[in-house]
């Protein structure tokens, strides 16, 4: 059927679909830590941040950020940041990761860019498993593609045309968070509870952001990482695929 509209098939397999995020990290603060650890630092000092900064080393970097992190202090980790270029999700994702708001966002529009060419739609894990669905899901959107490009045809403008794209749509965006947001983020979406998309994104934010500040993310993701978990009734009651480093 996608073939007969002159579309590409949407993505073909569960791993392709996993394969198709492409997350990547654009960019940080330089030094993190160090920059954390500054700013931390300066509301007890008595000379200023850019002397501090001269001054701090590795070992005492590692003290401040320790009293950070186990106070719960978290306003100095507002000094780091971090953005990513994040491709090959659906909108499904999107609309979620747009919720938090402590971030900054980027993302292709649909009035700007008229699809012409071969959408790719992502497919959700169980509808993958079953061949049947998957071939009703796979209709579904080649049917909201193909009213998209009749619109289009007919002259519509492409922010109205829009309206009949799906969810499963692949998108991409650009996300700049600072670190204690990301805290925040990765409690929520690194979580089991979280959707499967968001949480495989979010998991793979986390790998790509722990080797630039080790001793900030060590620990970081769902609450069960550093304690019972915060769920209540909603727990999953599994265990988290991340076990706890922090002594
Ligand atoms: C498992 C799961 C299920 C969900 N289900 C739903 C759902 O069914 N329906 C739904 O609508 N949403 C749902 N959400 C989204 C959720 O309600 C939040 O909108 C989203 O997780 C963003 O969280 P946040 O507001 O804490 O983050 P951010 O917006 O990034 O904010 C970070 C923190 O800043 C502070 N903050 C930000 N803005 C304000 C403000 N205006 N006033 C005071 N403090 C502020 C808060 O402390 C907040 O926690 C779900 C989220 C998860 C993880």
């Amino acid at each position: 059927m996608l073939a007969s509209l002159g579309i590409r098939g949407p993505c073909q397999s569960d791993r392709e679909v996993r394969d198709s995020v492409d997350v990547r990290l654009l960019q940080h603060t330089p030094d993190p830590q160090l920059a954390v650890a500054v700013a931390a630092r300066l509301c007890y000092a008595p000379v200023g941040a850019a002397e501090l900064m001269e001054a701090m080393d590795d070992e005492k970097a590692e003290r401040v950020l320790r009293t950070i992190m186990t106070s719960g202090h978290f306003s100095a980790l507002e000094h780091a940041s971090y953005t990513f270029a994040i491709d090959g999700v659906s909108r499904a994702l999107t609309h979620q990761l747009v919720r938090h708001r402590v971030a900054s966002y980027n993302q292709q529009s649909q009035r700007y860019v008229a699809f012409v060419d071969e959408p790719c739609f992502i497919v959700p894990p169980s509808i993958e498993a079953d061949p049947a669905v998957r071939e009703a899901f796979d209709a579904a959107n080649a049917a909201s593609f193909g009213a998209y490009r009749c619109l289009m045809e007919s002259g519509i403008p492409a922010e109205d045309a829009r309206y009949v794209l799906p969810n499963a749509m692949e998108t991409k965006i650009v996300v700049t968070m600072n670190m204690r947001e990301l805290l925040h983020f990765f409690e929520l979406r690194c979580c089991k509870r979280a959707q499967w998309e968001i949480c495989d994104l979010a998991l793979r934010m986390l790998d790509l952001v722990e080797p630039t500040a080790p001793y900030v993310f060590m620990d970081s993701g769902a609450s069960c990482r550093r304690g019972p978990c915060r769920e209540g009734k909603m727990t999953c009651g599994g265990p988290y695929p991340r076990a706890p480093k922090r002594e």
